[in-house]
């Protein structure tokens, strides 16, 4: 099966072909990813009016180089499958009618994927492991541990109760005069920095409840980097390896949390794991703190490759694979599907994709 995708749902304009063979192994046939970092740059943040217009602009030019890249011609597509949110509803609304006009000048199934569903997956579509597994996913717009039980069974175990990890990173690096996006440019001026300067705080170490909270962190640099202002390359740099330090800390403690519930609740699982995905896993730090814990709780440790671990559309038009091969695609449903701005990924736990309306 060949199946195409589409991804809309933030700042990336995406379409990917990706493919099943007979024995069951993937290959990602076309990947083409246009990010609008550059136009939403100047603004120190995405600006949804601007990105659902550059999607309008781009969408069909990436379409057609995804078909072109990866050999086939829209006849031996097998299905479209686009993301149809949670996101920016501008921009979802963009590619999910470009996906049914697609589908249906083509006649061909069209499925509406939970851009979620397509992070938890891709472990499945680089790495081939096996379910159940955990996942962590952190990004600019969501932080959470999801236990992944099965295709469309997701059970959600922590959130952030304030602002996202890479929220958090950007807003830091706003703060001290980085450019965006920030997440990058903290990690590159922190190792010249001093990690032991400041002790911040390590939000919920040791809470029992398994959640994440970044927004107390974020207005002790604030207040430290006042109580040092002007700043010179030195304090930002200090600051910054001060920052990540704490953010490694706490992610660990919660990661460590969430590794010992997986352990009691799927105490047969003989190779268990934890899979990174968002573009907040491109740090190294963190990376090393995440890998620390796994390696002390006897979790292999999955990192797939960042352009897989960022928004793409192969991740979208996997997820299409494996509701396929599981058969939970439902043509009808997906046609009169709405974009969602919110979907929660236990919510798509049903087994027919749209029931959830
Ligand atoms: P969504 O949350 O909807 O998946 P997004 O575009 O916000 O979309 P990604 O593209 O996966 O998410 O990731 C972007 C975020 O990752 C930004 O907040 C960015 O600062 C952060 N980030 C990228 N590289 C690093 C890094 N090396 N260290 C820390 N954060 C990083
Ligand atoms: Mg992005
Ligand atoms: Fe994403």
């Amino acid at each position: 099966i060949r199946v195409l995708g589409i991804e809309t749902s933030c700042d990336e304009t995406a379409a990917s072909v990706v493919a099943l063979d007979a024995a069951g192994t993937p290959e990602i046939l076309s990947n083409v990813v246009l990010s609008q970092i550059a136009d939403h740059a100047v603004f120190g943040g995405v600006v949804p009016e601007i990105a659902a217009r550059a999607h309008v602009e781009a969408l069909d030019g990436i379409v057609e180089a995804a078909l072109a890249d990866s050999g086939a011609d829209l006849a031996e597509i097998d299905a479209i499958a686009a993301t149809a949110g949670p996101g920016l509803v501008g921009g979802l609304i963009v590619g999910l009618m470009t996906a049914k006009a697609i589908a249906a000048a083509a006649e061909k199934p069209l499925m509406a994927i939970n851009h979620l569903e397509g992070h938890a997956l891709t472990a499945r579509l680089t790495d081939g492991i096996a379910f159940p597994y955990l996942l962590l996913l952190v990004s600019g717009g969501h932080t959470q541990i999801v236990a992944v039980r099965g295709v469309g069974d997701y059970q959600r175990w922590a959130t952030t109760i304030d602002d996202a990890l890479g929220e958090a990173f950007d807003k830091t690096a706003k703060m001290l005069g980085l450019a965006y996006p920030g997440g990058p440019n903290v990690e590159q001026t922190a190792l010249h920095g001093d990690a032991s300067r400041f002790s911040f705080p390590r939000p919920m170490k040791g809470a029992a409840q398994p959640d994440f909270s970044f927004s107390g962190l974020k207005t002790a640099v604030r207040q430290a980097a006042t109580a040092i202002a002007p700043l010179s390359d030195q304090d930002v740099a200090d600051i910054c390896a001060s920052f990540q330090a704490a953010v490694a800390d706490a992610l660990a403690d919660r990661v460590a949390r969430a590794l010992d519930r997986f352990k009691a609740e799927f105490p047969d699982k003989a190779d268990p794991a934890l899979v990174v995905a968002g573009g907040v896993a491109a740090n190294r730090t963190l990376k090393a703190a995440l890998q620390a814990q796994c390696a002390a709780a006897g979790f292999a440790f999955v990192s797939p490759p960042l352009k897989l671990c960022t928004d793409n559309a192969a991740m979208i038009a996997w997820a299409g694979i494996e509701r396929l091969r599981a058969g939970l695609a439902d043509n009808e449903d997906a046609f009169s599907f709405v974009p969602r701005s919110r979907w929660p990924l236990d919510s798509v736990s049903t087994p027919v994709i749209g029931s959830g309306r």
